[in-house]
């Protein structure tokens, strides 16, 4: 049987024509998402919180040691963005806990079946359909982890006639990618202008308006936040769109609304968009740098003392999450915070702007 959400792509697209890339990418995981709980082994795809309890661990002191050194206002809330299973929430709130930071959780999160598991684990959590409703009230320590790389990108394609959108169109009875008929060069920076035909330019203006967003609140609040994805701190030429299914890349248009469609970040447009709204930038760098910087090794030896049965699973999640063809140089940490809030740690040698 075809999925539901294809059978209506194609009817929709046969009626009145191609959909954007975007437009197809947000409907997808729209659906995806709120239909199910993709995590772990037996779903699509695992996440560094539900890989180790390190990883949130290490989130929650970074939060605990930065509130610490702003001087510890009581009236800071924990906001994370897309939070699963609350996993990541849990972890990073029990350890930062111990350092006498106890805020209550305030989750932004679309998918009625995540935020049921999400209840489970947070009863006291408020739940927001997007940004707007957060609290104004006092300082924000916000964390994105994979949050960014679900969001709807838009792809400008470069074909014998100029710029045009690449839209989403049927060609022999499949969905295919085709280019727009409009005229798209308004939209293309000068310097990529003369891009060889066939080059793909991406963008994620929902990613922007999310990062806009929160540097705005940060600059009036303060506070600080993460967003951790895999990405790149370059500019680069190209589509990065992909559909994973069952812990396999599939086709991304050969099941949209069953597997979860993802593009990498491009964390070099949205850190000048963090400064632009009046937050200083703290960085950008790879995760296993950061979670080495933050203690990892030393959170992992912790551990395997504690519970030396669990030492090989440790150890292999410790890889996991920092080994360099592993999650550790493909993911990266950005890093942004309040003007009148100190650096963060893990972010030591980049320079502060
Ligand atoms: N941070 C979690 C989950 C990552 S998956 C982890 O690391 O395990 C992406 C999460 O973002 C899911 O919780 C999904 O339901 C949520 N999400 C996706 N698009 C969203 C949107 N537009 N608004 C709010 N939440 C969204």
């Amino acid at each position: 049987m075809k999925p539901p959400l294809l059978d209506t792509f194609l009817r929709l697209i046969a009626n009145t024509g191609p959909i954007s890339i975007a437009h197809y990418m947000a409907e997808s995981n729209a659906h995806y998402y709120a239909s199910r709980d993709p995590f772990g082994v037996t779903g699509d795809f695992i996440t560094a919180p539900e890989i180790s309890q390190m990883f949130g661990e290490l989130i929650g002191l970074w939060m605990a040691d930065i509130w610490t050194r702003a001087g510890r206002d009581e009236r800071v809330h924990y906001v994370e963005l897309g939070p699963g299973r609350g996993t990541l929430a849990r972890d990073a709130l029990r350890a930062a806990g111990r350092y006498g930071l106890n805020p209550r959780p305030h989750f932004v999160e679309t998918s009625t079946a995540l935020k049921a598991l999400q209840l489970e684990r947070h009863p006291d959590a408020v739940w927001h359909d997007d940004l707007s409703t957060l609290p104004t009230d006092g300082p924000i320590l916000l964390v994105a982890n994979e949050f960014l790389d679900a969001l709807p990108v838009r792809q400008l394609v470069r074909t014998a006639h100029g710029w045009r959108e690449r839209m989403v169109g049927i060609h022999q009875g499949r969905l295919a990618a085709v280019a727009g008929t409009a005229p798209m060069e308004a939209a293309v920076p000068a310097s990529l202008a003369t891009a060889p035909e066939g080059a793909i330019i991406e963008t994620s203006p929902a990613s922007a308006a999310v990062v806009n967003e929160v540097a705005g609140r940060l600059a009036r609040q303060g506070g600080a936040a993460l967003f951790i994805d895999y990405g790149h701190a370059e500019p680069r030429l190209g589509s990065s769109l992909q559909a994973v299914r069952a812990h396999r890349k599939v086709d991304v248009f050969s099941s949209p609304g069953e597997a979860d469609l993802t593009a990498h970040v491009d964390f070099s447009a949205l850190a000048p968009i963090a400064r632009a709204r009046g937050a200083h930038s703290l960085g950008t760098v790879e995760q296993g740098r950061w979670l080495k910087a933050l203690g990892i090794d030393a959170r992992a030896r912790a551990l395997c003392a504690h519970a030396p049965d669990q030492a090989a699973a440790i150890a292999a999640a410790h890889e996991r999450l920092t080994g360099e063809g592993q999650m550790g140089a493909l993911f990266k940490v950005m890093g942004i915070a309040g003007p009148d809030w100190p650096d963060g740690a893990g972010f030591e040698g980049m320079s502060r702007s």
